[in-house]
């Protein structure tokens, strides 16, 4: 006898977390079409529930809510170790609002009014990235970095890093000695192909050089002023 796994098992989950209850239904419809499983809370508090619960392939979560807001449930989240990979909804001049959230660990934002398409990209690209094990020990200096189990360390000691994070290091060890530019980040481990105006890249690298290069006396991590960033044991 054949036993075939029913086809929901294999389908991508997501958890939208927003209070708008009109915005979030567009969202799950735009979801649901394209085929994920969409579940849909309205709270912070129960988003953190419904994450611990269930293994979800992302979550798209908008800042502003009501009670435990948005950054607070990535915070929690992250602190519970729980990396899945999480798209920030923030409304226009949120500014201050999405910098705390990528430094509090979110892989991604989306400022309202969005186009659902570009919602869309962004939920399969994060899910995808997510999906993906290439079993590889990348090396440079003392630095490794496990792609199967995803830890990286530096001199024995782990160094603890967001999905996203871990996905720039992991482009940049693949490229060792390789000067890497923004806009060439932006689309391997971002996956835009346009410029979004932003310090993304920026934020990111000078918050994996605080992990990986602070309190050892060589740097790995190196800024090549109007080029880009490259990752090597000299300076
Ligand atoms: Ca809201």
């Amino acid at each position: 006898m054949t036993l075939r796994a029913p086809v929901y098992k294999s389908r991508v989950r997501i958890l939208v977390v927003e209070d708008e209850k009109k915005t979030a239904s567009f969202i799950r419809q735009a979801l649901q079409a394209e085929h994920f499983a969409v579940e849909v809370t309205h709270d912070g508090g129960e988003a953190l529930l419904r994450a611990q619960q269930t293994p979800f392939d992302a979550i798209v979560l908008d800042i502003m809510l009501p009670g435990l807001d948005g950054l607070g449930v990535l915070r929690k989240l992250r602190e519970q170790r729980n990396q899945t990979p999480i798209l920030l909804l923030s409304a226009r001049g949120e500014v201050n609002e999405r910098v705390a959230g990528l430094n509090a660990g979110a892989d991604d934002y989306l400022a309202k009014p969005f186009a659902l398409a570009e919602l869309i990209a962004r939920v399969r690209s994060l899910a995808r990235r997510a999906a993906e094990p290439k079993p590889v020990l990348l090396r440079v200096g003392d630095l490794t970095l496990d792609t199967a189990t995803r830890r990286a360390q530096r001199g024995g000691a782990t160094v603890e890093l967001t999905t996203r994070e871990y996905r720039l290091l992991e482009y940049l060890m693949r490229t060792p000695g390789r000067i890497c530019g923004r806009l060439t980040i932006l689309e391997k481990v971002w996956d835009y192909n346009f410029d979004p105006g932003t310090n993304l890249v920026d934020v990111y690298v000078k918050r994996l050089r605080e992990k990986l290069d602070v309190g050892h006396a060589t740097r790995l991590l190196h800024t090549v002023r109007g080029a880009g960033y490259v990752l090597r044991e000299e300076p």
